[in-house]
């Protein structure tokens, strides 16, 4: 196996599926997806999980809007989301653009529709209209599940005018959060690092990103990059939600969590850089 970015062999990594590339620090997994399996899908609880995700990826989503506002053109309309799950980056978006939404997941889809944000359901480019073109593309926590993540570059690029905007928010290799997974995976405590790689999970990551090597891979299908960012893991809005629900807990225990994480996880995490970055690209 050779390397997406750089094309030097990749070594083995941290367990039978993960690689690395000693040159770019690439990492990849050799994990398969299994969307639309009853049985993987089973595994996931959307109900907590939405009520636990929606408040941190709704303020995050806001400034990802602001951003393809600030780099896209002024007579940019269109903007097409992949894989647009519940929707809620189409409700931000659509303030701003016109915005289309695609998600490969059936279920998934459905609730989207069933809060009024009816997506295209299949996968990108193969549910787009032949020559179909949008201002702006953006994957939201999809293009680090995509294996030939060069030919959806080649596809974002035949789809977009020049100057047009590329929009990936993708988790980091840089980020503390995965370090320390790491760290804790050479120790023998394996739990968190396949949790970041959803190993098991219908959709897995297949690769890991730091900002240099992304910007070097997406560069090289004829992409300029415009702006790069980190966006929070953790928000004080929503925590206590979060931190409440799975089954019942104890809110003295819940309580203690949520002092821990205010006082000292959040602003420790802030001295190091962000599990989450977002990347802007022109078409070149
Ligand atoms: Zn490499």
């Amino acid at each position: 196996m050779t390397c997406i970015v750089c094309n030097a062999q990749l070594s083995d990594g941290l367990s039978d599926w993960h690689r690395t590339c000693r040159r770019c620090a690439y990492e990849g997994a050799a994990l398969a997806s299994a969307i639309n399996h009853a049985e993987t899908q089973a595994l996931i609880n959307e109900d907590a999980r939405e009520v636990a995700l929606r408040a941190l990826r709704q303020q995050n989503f806001r400034k990802i809007v602001a951003l393809a506002r600030q780099h896209a053109a002024p007579e940019a309309r269109s903007l097409l989301d992949v894989g647009s799950a519940h929707g809620w980056f189409l409700d931000a978006a659509c303030e701003q653009f016109e915005a289309h939404g695609i998600e490969p997941d059936e279920a998934m889809a459905r609730r989207s529709a069933a809060r009024g944000r009816t997506p295209r359901v299949g996968f990108f480019p193969q549910v787009l209209e032949p020559g179909e073109r949008f201002d702006v593309i953006v994957f939201n926590d999809v293009i680090e599940h995509i294996v030939d993540i060069r030919a959806a570059l080649r596809d974002c690029h035949d789809r977009l005018p020049t100057g047009g905007i590329l929009v990936l928010n993708l988790p980091s290799s840089s980020g503390l959060f995965y370090r320390l997974s790491k760290l804790m995976a050479r120790l023998g405590l394996r739990g968190p690092f396949d949790r970041l790689w959803q190993v098991g999970l219908p959709s897995p990551h297949v690769h890991y990103f730091a900002p240099e090597n992304l910007a070097k891979l997406v560069e090289s299908e004829g992409f300029a990059l415009r702006h790069h960012g980190e966006l929070p893991v953790v928000s004080a809005d929503g925590l206590w939600q979060r931190l409440n629900m799975v089954g019942k807990v104890n809110p003295l225990y819940a309580a203690l969590q949520y002092v821990v994480i205010r006082a000292v996880v959040m602003p420790l995490a802030k001295l190091f850089p962000s599990d989450i970055m977002v990347c802007i690209f022109n078409k070149r």
